[in-house]
């Protein structure tokens, strides 16, 4: 039987919450997983990862947006580092290797990468680029955030799913590349870290808002939308607030809620 799964791991923006307030829709950072019978795909490795469950995976695929903390500071605690016999590549922008290198330095970590037992292949990989791994088909765009951030899409048969976070939109035009990215996908999982309002006094941190998320998921034809990349001190009433106006305003949205889980196929 097909199956292309998607599992909200973490999507939590800037850095892990916790407490009661913050239980339904969860508080680690951001951190997906993407599944189809034979491939295991994860993207972004914040703290999210430390949910992953998969033992008797031993070949994964693990893909960055771009190094920022909150994308990070779960790597070192993904239990199939600690797996002899698990595989994992690992792509992302630039230099993967020096960015891991440097954040398991003494001064920062016990462990060396050299005493990582899984075994781990680094891939720099760009913007504009098409990649398979068995039937799956990632597409990649640049996003506009500080730091060189990828955007992805994740196509298996017919179906398609755009992970755009960490990016902040234009005021006068829709960002084409998060089109192209978002273009009829299945589920957008896209930055909705701040209302408009907010915003306005973020100008340049990089994030965007649910507001032009559901612009964004018009224009492009999506399918569902899941808000992403929630901002740390929004707590479960204030996204639950913000989810009826959104619903309101796009017919098939919500705010991404850890432990989630959807089948495509
Ligand atoms: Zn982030
Ligand atoms: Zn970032």
């Amino acid at each position: 039987m097909s199956k292309f799964e998607l599992n909200i791991l973490g999507c939590r923006g800037s850095i892990p919450t916790t407490g009661v307030n913050f239980s339904k829709y969860g508080g680690n950072t951001s951190c997906i997983s993407i599944s189809t019978s034979e491939e295991l795909i994860i993207l972004d490795a914040g703290s999210g990862i430390k949910n992953f469950n998969g033992n008797s995976i031993n070949k994964i695929h693990l893909f960055f947006t771009h190094y920022h903390w909150d994308h990070i500071q779960g790597f070192l605690f993904f239990k199939k580092l600690f797996d002899s016999n698990c595989e994992i590549h690992i792509y992302g922008p630039n230099d993967p290797k020096k960015i891991f290198s440097t954040i398991t330095i003494p001064e920062l970590f016990p462990i060396s990468m050299n005493q990582i037992p899984a075994s781990l292949f680094f891939h720099s990989i760009k913007q504009d680029t098409s990649l398979k791994i068995g039937k799956v088909v990632i597409t990649t765009k640049r996003l506009n955030h500080p730091s060189y951030t990828i955007g992805y899409s994740i196509e298996y048969l017919d179906k398609k799913i755009a992970y755009v976070t960490d990016t902040e939109h234009f005021n006068d035009s829709l960002d084409i590349n998060v089109l192209e990215l978002s273009d009829k996908a299945d589920i957008l999982l896209y930055d909705s870290m701040y209302t408009n309002t907010e915003y306005k006094n973020k100008i340049g941190w990089g994030h965007s808002t649910w507001e032009e998320a559901i612009k964004i998921a018009n224009k492009a034809a999506v399918k569902h939308l899941l808000f992403f990349h929630h901002d740390h001190e929004k707590n479960d009433a204030t996204l639950d607030e913000l989810e009826i106006i959104a619903q309101s305003n796009f017919n098939s949205c919500e705010f991404a809620k850890e432990g989630s889980s959807f089948n495509l196929l």
